[in-house]
C-alpha cells in the first residue's frame, strides 16, 4: 500500500451557501418502537485472512498517540494540513436539541465544494474519526464542508442508531417535525441542498460476518454509488487504486440514495471493515478522501 501523501483537491467551482438561519424545530415526540430497517447491501467478498492485513506500521502509523482522541490529521497525513485555509463554522438544526456544526474550510484558489458526512452510524468509529480529522484539512483550492459525527448521540454511546433507536440512514430526506433521526436527517439534507456540493462523501464502516445474520452488513472495504454514470471516472479510479469493492443500490432512506436521486448530487459511501485495527481503518478513510480531493484538483 502506498503511503499517505499530501491531499490537494481542486474541485470545479461552486458557490457555497452561507449559514442560513433556520427556525427552531418543535420538540421531538416521545420515542416509539421503529419498524425493522431494510437489509444492507449484500456481501460480495470474503474478509481477508489475518496474515493478509496490512499493518498500520507499514503506512507510517507506528508513532500514533495511544488514545484516538489525541490523533491529529498531521499524524496520518501532514501534507493535508500543512497549508492554510479560511474556516467558518455553521450550525445545522440550529436551536434544536440536535444542533450540530458544519466546519467549512476554504482554499485560496477557486474550486468545487466537497461535502463530507461522518458518523451517520454512531458505532462506525473510523468514519467519524476520519471526518473529524478532516476538519483540519487545508485544501489548496475549493471548499470542504465536514459534518461529523452526524449522529452525535450514537457516537457518544458507541451505537449505530439515534437516541430513540432509529437508524438515521433510513430517515432521509427527513422530517423537521418528526423523530430525532428524522429531524437530524432533515437538517443535513437541507444543508447539502443549500450548499450544492459537487460530491458528497458518506463515511461508514462494516462488520465482518455476523453469526445470527451472515448475509448482513458484510461489505468489507467497499464504495457504494447509486448512479455511477455522472462520476464514472472517479469511481473507477477509486475502486482500482484503493482496492475497494464497488457496490450499488444504497438503501431507501439513506443519505446516499436520497441525495443522489432527489437532489441529483452524486454521493459516494465508503465502508471500511471493522476487522482491521482502528488506525488502519482511519488511514483508509483518509486515503479515500485524499484520492477524491486529488481527483478534483483540490490539493
Ligand atoms: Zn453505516
Amino acid at each position: 500500500m502506498r503511503r499517505l501523501t499530501a491531499i490537494c483537491l481542486s474541485l470545479a467551482l461552486l458557490l457555497t451557501a452561507g449559514c442560513a438561519a433556520r427556525e427552531p424545530a418543535p420538540a421531538k415526540p416521545s420515542p416509539a418502537p421503529e419498524t425493522p430497517a431494510a437489509a444492507e447491501p449484500q456481501t460480495v467478498t470474503e474478509p481477508p485472512a489475518a496474515g493478509e492485513q496490512t499493518p498500520a506500521a507499514a503506512i507510517g502509523l507506528s508513532a500514533l498517540p495511544e488514545e484516538p482522541s489525541e490523533w491529529t490529521l498531521a499524524d496520518f497525513a501532514p501534507e493535508l494540513c500543512a497549508g492554510t485555509a479560511a474556516e467558518e463554522r455553521c450550525a445545522v438544526a440550529e436551536g434544536t436539541e440536535w444542533e450540530n456544526t458544519v466546519v467549512v474550510r476554504r482554499g485560496a484558489a477557486e474550486g468545487p465544494t466537497l461535502y463530507i458526512v461522518g458518523g451517520v452510524h454512531g458505532d462506525e468509529t473510523a468514519g467519524w474519526t476520519a471526518a473529524n480529522l478532516l476538519k483540519e484539512l487545508c485544501p489548496r483550492a475549493g471548499t470542504v464542508c465536514v459534518l461529523s459525527p452526524a449522529n452525535t448521540y450514537g457516537a457518544e454511546h458507541d451505537q449505530r442508531k439515534t437516541r430513540s433507536q432509529r437508524d438515521l440512514n433510513r430517515c432521509f430526506p427527513g422530517d423537521a417535525e418528526g423523530w430525532d433521526a428524522e429531524q437530524i436527517a432533515a437538517s443535513i439534507y437541507a444543508d447539502i441542498a443549500a450548499r450544492q456540493p459537487a460530491l458528497v462523501l458518506d463515511l461508514h464502516e462494516t462488520k465482518g460476518p455476523q453469526a445470527d445474520a451472515p448475509e448482513r452488513d458484510d461489505l468489507r472495504n467497499a464504495i457504494i454509488v447509486y448512479d455511477v454514470a455522472p462520476i464514472a471516472d472517479l469511481v473507477w479510479e477509486l475502486a482500482a487504486e484503493g482496492e475497494l469493492t464497488l457496490l450499488g443500490s444504497p438503501p431507501e432512506g439513506s443519505v446516499n440514495r436520497t441525495v443522489s436521486a432527489e437532489l441529483g448530487i452524486p454521493v459516494i459511501t465508503l465502508e471500511t471493515w471493522r476487522g482491521e485495527e482502528l488506525s488502519l481503518r482511519v488511514a483508509r478513510q483518509l486515503r479515500f478522501a485524499e484520492d477524491v480531493l486529488r481527483f478534483y484538483g483540490m490539493l
